[in-house]
């Protein structure tokens, strides 16, 4: 038996179980990308069906489980695919299903990516508040780690280690002058995920945007639902939510991208300068490994 895991100690009366949101909830906007309006509808699903996107625009509305198995592209966000389609910049709504403790939710879309809100969690945190939720007969499955493993490149360094509970420690650090060094470290809870990390939003660095604006690659894009960071300023449309609003969003990131695992990760993780390719790459690591 391991002593990292808690849950082995009780009944399986006792064992956390499994939850869905309690009913349909929807709400429409523009997506980052496309920068089309599109609606997106979180629904019931049942015991050990996971997270699914599905795609009601499409011919047969096909549907795109919501596993690392699945990802295709994490080059500006994170994306899932099967086949011919695609789910865009999932990460924030995972955080927030991850972080309300919900394991199976259904979510049509009719386009490829949710609508982007104001660039943070707290539309889908608002969303999934509204749905409710109801547990299920089935026990909760989580992910142990139980001994270190990590992904390493260039200044990014992404860490798990084992631990009694899901604890992210950041650090961010970029070449600009109004972004310092940000450092944050948190048990991830509903409360703690709500009050610290929910509204941080996404942010971006000038010179990138230069190149998606001029390749229409953020065609939905603006100080609505980003910040933007040049070398001597902050552009932001109400100022920035916390001080270290940047750290905090790479977290909200983390909590969605490591909810790709299938299963709840209980364990440390501690990101230098992270992002999500790098989350990406230690999720698959770790899946290949037992949990
Ligand atoms: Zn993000």
């Amino acid at each position: 038996m391991s002593d990292l895991n808690p849950d082995s100690l009780l009944s399986p009366s006792d064992a956390p179980r499994q939850r869905t949101v309690r009913g349909a909830a929807s709400f429409s906007g523009i997506a980052l990308h496309t920068g089309n309006r599109v609606k997106l509808t979180v629904l019931p699903a049942p015991a050990d069906s996971g997270v699914r996107f599905r795609r009601t625009d499409l011919p047969g509305q096909p549907e795109i489980p919501a596993l690392i198995s699945e990802v295709v592209d994490t080059r500006r966000g994170t994306t899932l695919g099967r086949g011919a389609a695609q789910a865009h910049t999932v990460e924030h709504l995972l955080a927030s299903i991850n972080a309300l403790g919900l394991d199976n939710v259904m979510v049509e879309m009719t386009g490829p990516e949710p609508p982007i809100g104001d660039g943070s969690a707290r539309p889908f945190l608002d969303l999934l508040r509204g749905a409710g939720a109801v547990e299920q007969e089935a026990p909760r499955r989580f992910y142990v780690v139980r001994e270190p493993m990590w992904y390493e490149a260039g200044e990014t360094h992404v860490i798990a280690l084992p631990a009694p509970v899901f604890r992210i420690s950041c650090t961010v650090k970029y070449n600009v002058t109004p972004l310092d060094c940000q450092y944050l470290s948190l048990d991830i809870g509903e409360d703690s995920f709500c009050r610290e990390l929910a509204d941080a939003r996404t942010f971006c660095l000038y010179q990138e945007i230069e190149y998606l604006m001029k390749n229409n690659l953020i065609r939905g894009g603006s100080l609505d639902n980003a910040v933007v960071i040049r070398q001597d300023a902050i552009f932001s449309k109400d100022g920035l939510r916390y001080p270290d609003e940047f750290v905090r969003h790479k977290m909200l990131d983390m909590v969605g991208d490591f909810f790709l695992l299938g299963r709840r990760l209980r364990g440390h993780l501690i990101a230098i300068k992270p992002g999500h390719p790098a989350n990406i790459e230690l999720v698959r690591k770790l899946v290949e490994s037992p949990g």
